[in-house]
């Protein structure tokens, strides 16, 4: 069935996509804001505009400031020094005059009877309609401001009824102000903050793509490595760039790759060791069993009793890999321990072989942290080889002691084994503490040369080391383990 897959977005989308998204809805809000309150601020100046008017209008008809100007304000007193409502109204023109982007219109008993001598952008008398609707508005005797929006564009205006006592004419002065006019220079604003916030925007886009890419290049390298990386080339690593936390990651990756690179490398080399040492005794059991004559009891006998004495031979063998790869890998049970009492148990065990002179030369009177099953495989383990590498009946000699002059602060617990057997030649030292590695193919005597690999392994995983000092006459190996355990071990 086909699934349905959502579009992938590339976390550098998404980081810029959010940072865009609450920069511009940050942008268009205090932009928004601004706007609304400049706009405010200019329709309330026009109205403060409109309403100074008025008391211009009612200084110049009547001398008397009037006091009580609103929407529904209630007829001022008109105790004027003109002759008539025509009079007053001449003498207000002559005395106010419009301003940039305001237009006036004197009205007489509902007709347009006078306009303003100075040049004006809007006619009033042009909009009967308006006229008419204002005359009626102030009909009652009222002030009146208002809004209109007509074929003379959108207007604020004022309209102040204008009498003159014995005079029966209705005179109005009404004075507009072209709103789009006066808005122009706060809506110009407004755009050009809307070009800059864009300008801003893309600004903001174009850092925020390039420092999004730069900071997250880490891991894109890694994807692209770890799709490079298989199991056949475990080689590659990733170049590290910076000392911030996704750089920390890259090294990190690193230090896995080689921890897997390295096991993968022990594991191939293991098998190879593995093919090559069970080759010999496949081909030994392949080789007798082939010649063998079937009609001849004693070849047969023969045949099987060898073939039964290299399948011993692999069952240890696969027996020691296991006891090696446990030692490598297993978590140890470290618990404290009275070494003077482990040395008295490991060397009752060690000296139950009969063919050797066995001797309990030292005992440390120490407690130490160990796993002491381990520790006795690996100490058993050295005993085994001082009596299968010595001479019948010679003497070996089992001791436990504390080293004082040990480099560490901590000082060292030592479990030797010193024999009187051919020694190791020096060349060979290394060697056999490698995996099957072994002195002359072992001089005829039996093994898997997995003995010292083990020994070296379980001191190892305590912290400590093998020592070995040889000579021809004979040798003396040694576990050195660390009295105190190391922290994050
Ligand atoms: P194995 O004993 O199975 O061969 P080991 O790893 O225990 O494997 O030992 C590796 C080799 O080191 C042995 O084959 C032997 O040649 C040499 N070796 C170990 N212990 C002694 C010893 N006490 N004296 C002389 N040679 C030794």
């Amino acid at each position: 069935m086909p699934t349905f897959r959502a579009p992938q977005w590339s976390v550098r989308g998404r980081i810029l996509a959010a940072i865009l998204a609450v920069t511009a809805f940050s942008m268009a809000g205090a932009g928004f804001t601004a706007h609304l309150v400049q706009r405010d601020r200019v329709l309330q100046q026009i109205d403060d505009r409109l309403m100074s008017r008025v008391e211009s209008v009612r200084l110049v008809v009547s001398g008397v400031q009037a006091t009580d100007v609103t929407d529904t304000a209630p007829e001022a007193p008109a105790l004027s020094p003109h002759a008539t409502t025509r009079d007053a109204l001449e003498a207000v023109f002559s005395r106010v005059l419009p301003e940039r982007n305001e237009s006036s219109l004197g009205v007489i008993d509902g007709k347009a009877a006078l306009v303003s001598a100075v040049d004006v952008d809007v006619h009033l008398e042009d909009d009967p309609a308006l006229v008419a609707r204002i005359v009626d508005e102030v009909s009652d005797g009222s002030v009146r401001l208002g809004t209109s929006v007509g074929p003379l564009g959108k207007l604020r205006y004022i309209a102040t009824p204008v009498t003159v006592e014995g005079d029966p004419q209705q005179g109005i002065y009404i004075t507009a102000l072209d709103l789009d006019a006066e808005l122009q220079d706060s809506n110009s604003a407004s755009v050009t903050y809307a070009v800059v916030a864009t300008g801003g925007l893309v600004l903001v886009g174009l850092v925020g793509w390039l420092v999004a890419g730069r900071l997250l290049r880490p891991l894109r390298d890694l994807r692209e490595a770890a799709s490079r990386i298989s199991a056949t080339d475990l080689t590659e690593r990733i170049p590290v760039h910076g000392r911030d936390d996704l750089s920390g990651l890259t090294s990190t990756v690193n230090t896995m790759l080689d921890r897997i690179d390295g096991a993968v490398t022990a594991q191939r080399q293991l098998l190879n060791d593995v093919r090559h040492e069970l080759k010999t005794p496949i081909t030994i059991v392949h080789g007798q069993l082939e010649v063998a004559d079937p009609e001849d009891p004693s070849d047969v006998r023969q045949a099987i009793a060898i073939a039964i004495d290299e399948l011993d031979r692999m069952s240890a063998l696969v027996d020691e890999i296991e006891a090696l790869a446990d030692s490598q890998q297993s978590r140890l049970g470290r618990v404290p321990v009275d070494i003077a009492d482990f040395t008295d148990q490991v060397f009752a065990k060690a000296s139950t072989d009969s063919g050797h002179d066995w001797n309990l030369a030292e005992s440390a009177s120490v407690v130490a942290a160990i796993d002491p099953s381990r520790i006795t495989q690996a100490w058993l383990q050295l005993a085994d080889n001082a009596a299968k590498y010595s001479p019948p009946g010679s003497p070996i000699s089992v001791g436990s002691r504390v080293v004082d002059d040990s480099p560490t602060e901590q000082g060292l617990v030592e479990f030797w084994v010193a024999d009187q057997g051919p020694g190791i030649p020096k060349v060979m030292e290394g060697r056999i503490f490698e995996r099957f590695g072994r002195v002359e193919a072992s001089r005829g005597i039996r093994g898997s040369g997995l003995g010292l690999p083990i020994v070296a392994a379980i001191a190892k995983a305590h912290g400590g080391r093998v020592t070995l000092s040889s000579s021809p006459v004979g040798s003396r190996f040694g576990i050195e383990i660390p009295l105190v355990q190391e922290v994050g071990e």
